[in-house]
């Protein structure tokens, strides 16, 4: 108790230095000049990667990724994009990453088939294990955590954003990955921030675990890991995937 009196005693006192006159300050101890960001060169085209990007797909093959068992991926290339293709598997990237800032824009089939999880499900998994979802949610109903712009089953979209089936959409990903001890605990969680089409609908959202279909996401530990794209047996489209580690 004592110390509390001791600590609002001290208030009025806290109060009058944050009332300090500046104008006697000089300005310039406070400007950075010595620390300079790097330079780099923005896209002319907002979502076309910008210099310093690490280009994942850029319509042409497949030479960035492998199938989750580490051989040749075989899904189909497009007009540019490309498609999940039923029984081909889950593909992921060939290099490994952490914290990063990801772009990538999908596309559910205009020609609508099945309902729910079955109608345009697809999925970025997050260092192999964090499911953004990827879905036709446009009108279709299915339980919150799991409709696209979730966190599969951990977080529900701040918005619905989605555009039509048939229409491209865009992710804009920003990822921080977890930090383990070396006992393997969390001691940091992964964090993600995300826009769909533009419009923040995961806003620094903690991850809880790695992604589960039944019961609660647990986390074990791990180091840095690929960018994965479900194969859910729907044909959903990928086109320009860029990413820049931060
Ligand atoms: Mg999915």
């Amino acid at each position: 108790m004592k110390k509390i009196f001791f600590l609002l005693g001290l208030l009025p006192a806290l109060n009058c230095f944050c009332q300090t006159d500046r104008s006697s300050f000089d300005p310039k101890v406070t400007e950075v000049w010595d620390l300079k960001p790097v330079k780099i060169s923005p896209a002319k085209k907002i979502g076309d990667p910008p210099s310093d990007a690490i280009v994942l797909f850029d319509g042409k093959d497949l030479s960035k990724w492998t199938t989750a068992q580490n051989s040749e991926a075989k899904w189909d290339i497009k007009d540019d994009a490309m498609i999940v293709t039923k029984g081909k598997g889950d593909i992921k990237t060939k290099q490994t990453f952490g914290d990063m800032q990801l772009h990538i824009e999908w596309r559910t089939p205009d020609e609508v088939v099945g309902e729910g999880q079955g109608r345009g499900n697809s999925g970025i998994f997050l260092q192999e294990r964090y499911e953004l979802q990827v879905l036709d949610s446009y009108e279709s109903v299915t339980y919150s955590n799991g409709q696209a712009g979730s966190i599969y089953k951990q977080s529900i979209p701040l918005v619905n954003a989605c555009l039509k089936p048939g229409e491209w959409q865009t992710y804009d990903v920003i990822y921080m990955a977890p930090r383990f001890s070396e006992n393997g605990r969390v001691i940091i969680p992964a964090y993600v921030t995300v826009l769909q089409n533009g419009v923040l609908v995961q806003n620094h959202t903690q991850i809880q675990g790695g992604t589960e279909f039944k019961g609660l996401p647990v986390y074990r530990a791990h180091g840095k890991a690929s960018i994965q794209l479900q194969d859910h047996g729907n044909p959903v489209s990928y086109r320009n995937i860029w990413v820049r580690e931060l």
